[in-house]
């Protein structure tokens, strides 16, 4: 072999190796079910026919209609709220937690996680913590990533401050677009519920499709014997 080819060789070797980390790396960020320090949580399996409604993302100008919606249905759901949509809205943060229902950290900004500084994250976490405290929050705050992702320093710095993180079993928007109607993310939901599972929807921007959705996955789902809590109430009877 000649000297060129070997070069060559080497170089190409060093491509694949270098895809496949790489490969390994984005496949790790956006786990449902692993990373690397601390705990996550992606649906919290339990024989009680348990399940638990997320919100991501916000406050926004859709709180009070989502909350009033709650309310007529009876139930409780977990919103994950951001540091900069508290800020922005803190009335409507505080009247989350009045309503109680419960509150999770989303970040401050809902910039992803990914190759940012540690002191960066530190802040994030922090920042969203100390604001969801302020609106008057008492319970345990878990945390989901932005775009649910997350690689070293994030799930480091959470493990340290034995904060959970949260991602979720069903995401219908994701699945079938933005654009899905109440019955298309209602069937998806009713479809494909299971015991623990944990279901993401958007209703602070997507009111219109997913509070029509809930009207029609709520009483069904109720019928068929499923309880709706939030993620502290899952997580402390069966984690
Ligand atoms: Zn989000």
């Amino acid at each position: 072999m000649t000297k060129t080819r070997k070069r060559i060789l080497k170089i190409l070797l060093f491509i694949l190796i270098l895809f496949s980390c790489l490969l390994i790396l984005f496949n790790l960020s956006k786990s449902r079910t692993f990373q690397l320090f601390g705990e996550v949580v992606s649906s919290v399996p339990n024989n009680d026919k348990k399940i638990a409604l997320t919100f991501d993302d916000g406050p926004t100008e859709n709180t009070s209609i989502i909350l009033d919606k709650l309310s007529e249905l009876n139930i409780k759901a977990t919103f994950f709220l951001c540091g900069t949509g508290i800020e922005q809205r803190p009335d409507d943060a505080k009247l989350i937690v009045a309503s109680g229902n419960a509150v999770g950290n989303h970040s401050y900004s809902h910039t992803r996680m990914i190759a940012k500084s540690y002191g960066f994250i530190k802040q994030e976490v922090d920042k969203t913590n100390s604001l969801i405290s302020k609106s008057g929050y008492t319970d345990t705050i878990f945390f989901r990533p932005p775009y649910g992702k997350k690689l070293f320093f994030l799930p480091y710095y959470l493990s340290k401050k034995d904060i959970v993180t949260v991602m979720w079993s069903m995401e219908p928007e994701t699945v079938l677009g933005f654009d899905a109607t109440a019955e298309e993310i209602a069937r998806y939901v009713i479809d494909n519920v299971k015991n623990g599972s944990i279901i993401l929807l958007h209703p602070m921007y997507n009111p219109d499709n997913v509070l029509p959705a809930l009207d029609i996955i709520v009483p069904e789902l109720k019928k068929q014997g499923y309880t709706f809590c939030t993620i502290p109430q899952l997580y402390k009877e069966y984690k």
